[in-house]
């Protein structure tokens, strides 16, 4: 289970290129603050490794279990 935070997220994409299984896409459409929040779309997929937890500046990602 993956939270993410949209009131933290800067739009930065750092979370959506360091994720090796793509879990997150980003929307076409900009915020009211005109930032770009990822959405953690497969998380079927995830493999729970915590690398976007980890590379968020703004800690806006919590990655929720134990990996499998
Ligand atoms: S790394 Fe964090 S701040 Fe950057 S887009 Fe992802 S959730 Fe937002
Ligand atoms: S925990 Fe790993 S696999 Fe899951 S969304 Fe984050 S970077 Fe991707």
């Amino acid at each position: 289970m993956i939270s993410l935070d949209p009131k933290l997220c800067k739009g930065c994409n750092i979370c959506t290129e360091f994720c090796p299984k793509k879990v997150y896409e980003i929307p076409n459409k900009s915020d009211k603050r005109g930032m770009r929040v990822p959405v953690p779309k497969n998380q079927e997929i995830c493999t729970k490794c915590k690398l976007c937890e980890l590379m968020c500046p703004e800690q806006a990602i919590k990655v929720e279990g134990e990996d499998e």
